[in-house]
């Protein structure tokens, strides 16, 4: 269900398909998670979502930024000169090694002499991809990402005074709840360095719209697991998802071979999230339409892409008639930003803000 302002300004909106981002709910979301988390750095994995008004909000609650390019990182500092930033991303290029930061998170040992080699200052967290069981995660970053303990013993007697070793950083999984991101830091807080951060990864349930990560929970353990280190969280998702709606409209209905398909202007183009994590987006209708449709039957929505993979949500029960609006949930995170926004050049959807 969305709010009431939410619906007024998706009714009021001039044109569809559109981004609405409701800036006062995210500004409520990251002071409560900033309140949850006492004593624990706080920064936000700029890769979800990098647009600029959804930074200004959240540069409010945290420490810093984390980002994964150049590209991020000129951005980020455009943004908020002389704030703090964490670089990271696998495959450096020799110019992005040489940008400034407040810790820069080392992939490989060949990547550590590779900025040792830049001459530069560094300061150092190494990328450790721990063998840790991690059951029921989305995606669990293992393969390239970080280097394996063999990996980190090599890079330790490269370290200098001028490139100085501050800890480890990991990001171990994807959509873990509290308890298993506790677990998880418990055995890599066993290993004695003094900073550590913990990545990101909380929690989205696409299927439970209304269910939050339990930062209480999480932040509650950590301080007993931290005890005089410094500990650092970088979500990105969990922060920006519920904050965006992606605003489109019906423009078909139809029946085919017995089913019955609502056919959306824009598509997967511009919100590529059920596509690529094969979920159903959550949903709201709002009954603006006057034309033909379907009523209280299972219902698949998909968009106008010459493909069968562009497909928002299947076999849902609802009403749908032309010309009615479809409130997109959860669209503020890893939606825009990761889709193929040129594929058949439909136009681009609109950009509004909620009380910006
Ligand atoms: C993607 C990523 C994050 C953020 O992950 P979420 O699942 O969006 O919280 C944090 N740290 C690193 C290194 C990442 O690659």
């Amino acid at each position: 269900m969305i709010a009431d302002r939410v619906r007024d300004a998706a009714l009021s909106l001039p044109e569809a398909p559109a981004y609405l981002y409701d800036l006062p709910a995210l500004d409520e979301h990251a002071a409560s998670v900033r309140r949850a988390l006492p004593g624990i750095e706080l920064y936000y994995a700029v890769k979800a979502n990098p647009d600029a008004e959804l930074l200004r909000v959240l540069a409010g609650h945290v420490d810093g930024f984390e980002v994964s390019s150049g590209g991020e990182h000129a951005h980020v500092t455009s943004l908020f000169p002389g704030g703090r930033v964490a670089l990271g991303g696998p495959g450096k290029t020799d110019a992005e090694l040489r940008l400034p930061h407040h810790r820069i998170h080392v992939e490989s040992p060949n990547e550590l002499r590779r900025l040792l080699d830049t001459g530069l200052e560094a300061d150092v967290l190494l990328r450790l991809n721990p063998d840790l069981p991690v059951e029921g995660a989305a995606l669990t970053m293992s393969g390239p990402f970080g280097m394996d303990e063999q990996g980190v013993a090599e890079c330790l007697p490269l370290f200098t005074d001028r490139v100085r070793l501050r800890g480890l950083h990991t990001h171990l999984a994807s959509g873990l709840d509290a308890a298993q991101l506790l677990t998880l830091a418990g055995s890599l807080l066993d290993n004695g360095y003094d900073e550590v951060n913990l990545g990101g990864g909380m929690a989205v349930s696409y299927a439970a719209p209304g269910s939050r990560f339990d930062w209480a929970g999480y932040g509650r353990g950590l301080a007993a697991l931290g005890r005089g280190r410094t500990l650092r969280i970088e979500p990105g998702r969990a922060l920006t998802a519920y904050c965006g709606y992606y605003v489109t409209r019906v423009v078909d209905v139809k029946r085919v071979r017995g089913e019955a398909y609502a056919v959306l202007l824009g598509g997967t183009h511009h919100l590529r999230t059920p596509a690529t994590k094969g979920h159903d987006q959550p949903f709201t209708i709002l009954p603006t339409g006057k034309g033909q449709g379907v009523a209280d039957e299972p219902i698949t929505f998909v968009g106008q892409l010459c493909t069968p993979k562009d497909v928002f949500s299947r076999k849902i029960v609802s009403s749908a008639y032309i010309g009615d609006t479809v409130v997109f949930e959860m669209a503020g995170a890893y939606a825009w930003n990761i889709s193929h926004h040129d594929f058949l050049m439909h136009p681009k959807p609109a950009f509004r803000y909620l009380g910006a």
